[in-house]
């Protein structure tokens, strides 16, 4: 903590995940002799440069722009890039030392890393947005590559953002390199349900899950938070198997809807026109809107898939959850709860699908857009689900086993680390000291 101040996310992710490593670290005294720890620790590069653009008024913005490279151990840097104002350097570094062990996870050849910027593109035109990516790319070009670092969406980041920094990478190099990002549009390189995967992915962990402990979707109550890219394909995913979710939020507030959310109105209101979810009510009498963003924990629920930001389940939630007979919990967004919501949870027997492992199969989707790229085809959409699908019955039975293997069956967050840990500690080993 005196070495990185300030930077309490990445505390808080670091924590989590040596507590879970304590019987490894134990029973390997040979990492001690080559610090392997401090070094896992410790990202291999930090990049944080200025970011100037001109507004539509003509007046000067300057953000501030980073990339992380955190480990290359396995493959090349690989992690999305986050456009919010709550950006910090903090932040980028906690999501970058998860990657790893997510892309560990996926069992396919990629490092971690992860980037972004405290750019708001909210109330922003296009030509701002092209500007700001512009001026972005015009530093991070230096630092990216196909076999050096892939970033790709996050945050902020869609369709169009990738779009635009694409282009401008194009421009600078002078070469169409198709795998230098992820997460493309389908016209130039982006693979077939790679927007879809996040989504899905968590919704075939859980389905995973829930069945290891003699469970299914039927009929079950779900309450998603966010609804940007996870939330609205888990929201598909989840209700194609036959569970009715009843609220939905943006960082204004939420819906209530007993009925069962209308997706197609969340799709157009979110991808379409990027309006506020308060909207929904217009359109659906019998639906309700409230402000603030906790009180979406305290509907009664079977299923909480918590798919909007880090920190968004705090202990009060936890506790008003598990009150309500929560059953399972299905982190799609990055530490969405904390230490304290987590530890609560497996205290008290919920299921937890910890973020690691159950949000992957969007970076998953990814290197299968690398492959494709490599090969210079595409797969189709059937087929990217299917290979998306088996990846996370695999990361669900590697994190099963690990889990066993060091005495805490069932607890699938410590599982997940320990089962991505050993494979880039195994590598780390092999490599030396790097
Ligand atoms: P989007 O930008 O598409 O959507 C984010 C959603 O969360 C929006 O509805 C947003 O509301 C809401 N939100 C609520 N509170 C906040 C807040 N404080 N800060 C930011 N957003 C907030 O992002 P994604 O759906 O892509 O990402 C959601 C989560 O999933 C993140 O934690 C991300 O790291 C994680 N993730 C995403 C992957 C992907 O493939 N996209 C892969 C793996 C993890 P509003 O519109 O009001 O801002």
């Amino acid at each position: 903590k005196k070495r990185n101040p300030g930077e309490a996310e990445f505390h808080q992710a670091v924590e989590e995940v040596l507590y879970s490593l304590e019987p490894i670290i134990e029973k390997h005294p040979e990492y001690k002799k080559v610090g392997l720890i401090e070094r896992f620790v410790e990202p291999e590069r930090v990049v944080m440069f200025r970011v100037p653009w001109l507004d539509d008024n003509g007046k000067v913005q300057v953000n501030r722009g980073f990339r992380v490279q955190f480990s290359s151990a396995i493959g090349p840097f690989k992690g999305g890039l986050r456009f919010h104002p709550s950006v910090t350097l903090g932040i980028i570094k906690f999501l970058g030392f998860e990657q790893i062990l997510k892309n560990s996870l996926t069992s396919l050849p990629i490092g971690g890393g992860k980037g972004g910027s405290d750019f708001d593109p909210k109330g922003k035109s296009d030509t701002e947005v092209m500007k700001f990516c512009q001026s972005f790319m015009n530093e991070l070009y230096r630092h990216i590559g196909q076999d050096l670092d892939v970033p790709a969406g996050d945050i902020g980041v869609g369709a169009r953002e990738i779009g635009y920094l694409f282009g401008q990478y194009k421009k600078i190099k002078n070469q169409y390199e198709a795998g230098v990002l992820t997460g493309k549009g389908l016209t130039y390189g982006g693979s077939l349900a790679r927007k879809e995967a996040t989504g899905f992915g968590l919704i075939y962990f859980v389905r995973e899950m829930l069945a290891a402990h003699g469970m299914d979707y039927k009929d079950k109550t779900v309450i998603i938070s966010g609804s940007g890219n996870v939330a609205i394909y888990a929201c598909q995913k989840v209700q194609e198997y036959g569970a009715k979710v009843i609220a939905m939020s943006d960082s204004s507030g939420y819906i209530i809807d007993e009925e069962g959310i209308n997706l197609d109105t969340i799709k157009q209101l979110k991808e379409v026109e990027r309006k506020r979810i308060k909207e929904y009510v217009n359109l659906h009498k019998n639906a309700k809107y409230f402000e603030g963003q906790q009180a979406i924990w305290h509907i009664p629920c079977d299923i909480a898939l918590p798919c909007a930001t880090q920190n968004d389940i705090n202990l009060e939630s936890a506790k008003k959850l598990v009150e309500n007979g929560v059953k399972a919990i299905g982190e799609g967004a990055n530490m969405p709860c904390t230490n304290e919501a987590l530890a609560y949870f497996l205290e008290h027997n919920v299921l937890l699908a910890p973020a690691k492992a159950a949000n992957a199969g969007g970076v998953a989707t990814s290197a299968l857009e690398m492959s494709q790229n490599s090969m210079r085809l595409h797969w189709s959409f059937e087929e990217v689900n299917e290979k998306l699908d088996q990846i996370m019955v695999n990361i669900f039975k590697a994190s099963k086993a690990a889990a066993e293997e060091y005495d805490m069956p069932g607890n699938y967050v410590a599982g997940a680390n320990i089962a991505g840990f050993l494979k880039v500690a195994d590598a780390m080993m092999a490599q030396g000291i790097v």
